[in-house]
């Protein structure tokens, strides 16, 4: 049985689909979100210094690096490592991090 569809439901859009960049299709860090993250609770300095480090890497070799660039300019506040550079919340305390690669 098929379900049909009222001519008058309202079309409600998808909010999923309204986050996803199509500039960013084929990004490398797809599906590994934490990796790119700021900071992870719990985390040793040396332990997300060794994370963004690798995740800066990944980023080197990503087909989409320029559109995400531009994405994160884009951007009121990016956090998180985009296209290898690292933005800390607004008002963080002290000078930002360095990542080492
Ligand atoms: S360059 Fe941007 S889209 Fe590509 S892996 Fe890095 S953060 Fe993700």
């Amino acid at each position: 049985m098929t379900r049909r569809r009222n001519p008058r439901e309202p079309q409600v859009p998808d909010p999923i689909a309204g986050l996803v960049d199509p500039r960013l299709a084929g990004a490398k860090c797809t599906g590994r979100a934490p990796l790119f993250d700021d900071e992870l609770p719990g985390e040793t300095s040396e332990d997300r210094s060794d994370r963004l480090a690798y995740a800066t890497s990944i980023c080197r070799t990503c087909p989409v690096q320029s559109a995400c660039r531009t994405a994160a300019a884009e951007q009121d506040h990016p956090i998180g490592l985009w296209a290898g550079h690292l933005h800390s919340p607004a008002g963080t305390p002290g000078r930002p991090r360095k990542v080492t690669a």
